[in-house]
């Protein structure tokens, strides 16, 4: 998929497990459900930080193209390295290590870990990278037209609120892990979930993703998951915008009335 539906799944499914939360009798305070929605909408873009084009690789300027191009070399040394002999051949690194659950749970345990022993700073970080993100994700053709440094602000002064509303008293700092010194632990949450949706959302594509990794199957390392192949449908084609983005908010929409208790 592409950015736009990418992010919209992610805030999508943040809403949906904050509906989850509330049944299983952790309901989220607004903030968290706000945040998380947008740090999810961020983090499903993240994966695509091993493709010079992906809306991620272009969000930072010379940093995030620098970085890309680590993660590509990367990606693709690994997928050299691992791969069996019924995975194919292929140059770069696209759709390989950053697409797989081992890589999402990673990135949210590192962010987890960055935001409880980080303190304020780490928070308010791992917030402006998510909402820069959320922002072009989610706002595509009108952050397009504007510059990268507007969007920066923006990301900038809503993270400093956001942090603000979550550091009030039962605004949201503490919620799901309760112990002390726990707060921000849930952090983690969104930026797994929103890649494992991205990597989904992949894996209704033709090429499949190998979500799997490193677990073998068959004689493949690096098996492309995905429905049988007439349910596939092409990145950016008139099913993901018109059934898939419009389904992807009403889904959210409900997610977050039953998340609030409306519902
Ligand atoms: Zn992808």
């Amino acid at each position: 998929m592409m950015g736009p539906a990418h992010s919209l799944s992610g805030a999508a499914a943040w809403l949906g497990a904050g509906a989850v939360a509330a049944g299983l009798g952790h309901p989220m305070p607004w903030p968290v459900l706000v945040v998380g929605a947008l740090v999810c909408a961020g983090a499903a873009l993240a994966p695509d930080l091993d493709h010079k084009a992906a809306t991620i690789s272009r969000a930072f300027g010379p940093f995030s193209r620098g970085l890309c191009e680590v993660v590509d070399k990367l990606s693709s040394a690994v997928y050299q390295a691992t791969r069996k002999p019924g995975d194919k051949r292929r140059t770069g690194g696209h759709r390989t290590l950053t697409h797989t659950w081992l890589w999402a749970v990673l990135i949210g345990g590192g962010t987890s870990l960055l935001a409880t022993t980080g303190g304020r700073w780490a928070v308010l970080a791992v917030l402006f990278v998510h909402l820069v993100l959320a922002v072009e994700g989610l706002l595509w053709r009108a952050a397009r037209v504007s510059s990268d440094v507007l969007v920066w602000l923006l990301g900038a002064t809503s993270a400093w609120i956001l942090a603000g509303l979550l550091d009030e008293p039962g605004g949201g700092a503490g919620w799901l892990f309760t112990g002390p010194g726990q707060e921000y632990l849930w952090l983690g949450l969104p930026v797994v979930l929103g890649a494992l949706v991205h990597d989904i959302g992949d894996a209704l594509t033709v090429s499949g993703c190998p979500v799997l990794w490193p677990i073998p199957v068959g004689n493949k390392r690096w098996y492309p998951v995905g429905p049988p192949r007439g349910m596939r449908f092409r990145a950016g084609s008139w099913v993901e915008l018109k059934v898939l983005m419009p389904a992807f908010m009403l889904l959210g929409g409900v997610g977050a009335a039953a998340a609030l208790n409306f519902i």
